[in-house]
């Protein structure tokens, strides 16, 4: 999978592209980033890619040129469909998204900056926005890290066990169980005994307990689209019971 990644500060990127598992994925190239400094498709001899709002305001806007122009470029020489905008006002990104994005051959992620981006580079490039969440970052920079991150992992092949991705938080609705690893006691806590029974039934159902408990604590929202056995929904009232007591 090929991401293209349009931002003005391509330095950004140095650390989080070249490390750890997206490395390797690079290496082995199962991924491929390609980043596209936009100002180099700026217009004028001063290289410009933002100016002032229409109609007032603090800040400032990037420009529709230069974006249209990369998306273009980037467009005549790639099989790109989908073309992502990074903006707070956009579809929260999640795993279904991120699985959806790992599908595509080539994605191109536009890192906004300053007050963000002329709507009319979304409606002349088809993007489609997409946040990270209801909060505002400096840049999109960031949430193009976290989309290529959360999408690269899906890849397959790009993680060591095809297992890791399917256990993960929200891959069956749930927030994940939690893990332990050695030592089996640390400052007097002790590991949960079935963890190191051996008898991986008692371990699968305790997971899958633990991950339903979590989730009905901290995310009760996700329970409504979960996949949830009559067993899971029997612990559920357990639980809800419990807490009316
Ligand atoms: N004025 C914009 C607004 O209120 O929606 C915020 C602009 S923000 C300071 C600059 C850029 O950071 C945005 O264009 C976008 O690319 C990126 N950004 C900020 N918060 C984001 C979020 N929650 N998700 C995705 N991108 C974000």
């Amino acid at each position: 999978m090929k991401f293209h990644i349009l931002t003005l500060f391509p330095a950004m990127f140095d650390g989080p592209l070249t490390e750890s598992i997206l490395r390797r994925a690079v290496e082995s190239g199962l991924v491929e980033f390609s980043l596209h400094n936009i100002r180099d498709h700026a217009v004028d001899r001063h290289h410009t890619t933002d100016d002032a709002p229409y109609g007032g305001g603090a800040g400032m806007v990037m420009k529709v040129e230069p974006l249209v122009a990369c998306i273009e470029a980037v467009r005549e020489k790639s099989s790109v469909v989908r073309v992502i905008l990074t903006t707070p006002r956009g579809k929260p990104l999640d795993q279904q998204l991120a699985r959806e994005l790992a599908r595509e051959e080539e994605l191109v992620i536009i890192c906004g900056r300053y007050e963000g981006v002329d709507e009319r580079v979304r409606e002349l490039t088809g993007a489609e926005e997409v946040s990270l969440g209801d909060f505002v970052l400096t840049g999109g920079e960031i949430a193009a890290m976290a989309i290529v991150d959360a999408v690269s992992r899906l890849v397959p092949g790009v993680l060591g066990s095809e297992e890791s991705a399917e256990a993960d938080s929200f891959s069956d609705g749930l927030l994940e169980y939690p893990q332990y690893t050695r030592p089996a006691e640390f400052r007097g806590l002790q590991v949960p005994e079935v963890l190191l029974s051996g008898n991986h039934l008692e371990i699968a159902r305790w997971r899958r307990r633990r991950a339903v408990e979590k989730t009905f604590r901290e995310r009760p929202d996700l329970l409504a689209t979960a996949h949830l056995s009559a067993e899971d929904r029997k612990y559920l009232e357990e639980l809800a019971e419990a807490i009316q007591r």
